[in-house]
């Protein structure tokens, strides 16, 4: 199964791993955009979820922020799934550079990976807005660290927010030079669970200039004309069954 994929992995050098939601979904984490995604469930507050994990709404009502983003966005006992697995082995090989990722639950740190960029930041991190201590997601699902559902700084008693990139909130600049520069120097770039709708993702693959071009997505993309293998299958069971 999947040769061209596995011949392509095996001549390569510099591979880099681009992921989205589609490589979360497998360890349970639902899609932002997909059918069941959580732009679709229903929340209690009837406002999209777009405004709700905004950055303006953030600094209006934290409170609501919080309870919100602590329900949908937080899955703590989440595990990663064959396709975390499997890049953490290639980087292991020396074959992969790095993973860049939209995502922001942290699976392929605990999959083993080293070299992570994300893009959106992480769930696992979240800091003090007046102080700057930081503190585990431990520490902001504890209710008794809370006020109402506002995490609050055990330091200085102030705000603490995710080091997650809100609607409305600016990326990491230096952290989108790093993804720019994976990108740019591999020999082989595959793209895995993403759509490639959504900024900054379909922006990445353009600054590719190596030899091969691989997309592994369960549905059609706009830039399948353009790669060298295209796999509509789920990234954990092709990524699986290639590196083993
Ligand atoms: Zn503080």
């Amino acid at each position: 199964m999947y040769e061209n994929l596995s011949e392509a992995i095996e001549s390569a050098n510099s591979i880099v791993f681009f992921g989205g939601a589609g490589v979360s979904t497998e360890s349970g984490i639902p899609d932002f955009r997909s059918e069941n995604g959580i732009y679709q469930a229903r929340n209690d507050y009837g406002r999209p979820p777009e405004e709700i994990i905004s950055l303006p709404f953030f600094k209006m009502n934290t409170d609501i922020f919080y309870d919100y983003y602590k329900k949908n966005l937080i899955y703590k006992d989440a595990q990663p799934n064959a396709a975390h697995i499997a890049l953490a082995k290639l980087e292991a090989a020396g074959k992969l550079k790095a993973v860049v990722t939209q995502n922001i639950d942290g699976l392929h740190q605990k999959g083993g990976s080293k070299n992570v960029i994300e893009v959106h930041g992480s769930v696992l991190r979240n800091n003090c807005l007046e102080c700057g201590a930081f503190y585990d997601v431990e520490y902001i699902l504890d209710p008794s660290n809370c006020k109402g559902s506002i995490p609050l700084c055990r330091k200085c008693g102030g705000i603490i927010k995710p080091d997650v990139i809100l609607y409305q909130e600016s990326l990491d600049s230096d952290i989108l030079t790093r993804a720019v520069e994976a990108v740019s120097t591999a020999d082989m770039l595959i793209v895995g669970g993403t759509s490639l709708v959504v900024y900054p993702a379909a922006g990445f693959i353009n600054y590719f200039k190596g030899g091969v071009l691989a997309l592994i997505n369960k549905s059609e993309t706009q830039y399948d004309r353009k790669a060298d293998i295209v796999i509509h299958e789920s990234i954990g069971l092709v990524l699986g069954s290639v590196v083993g």
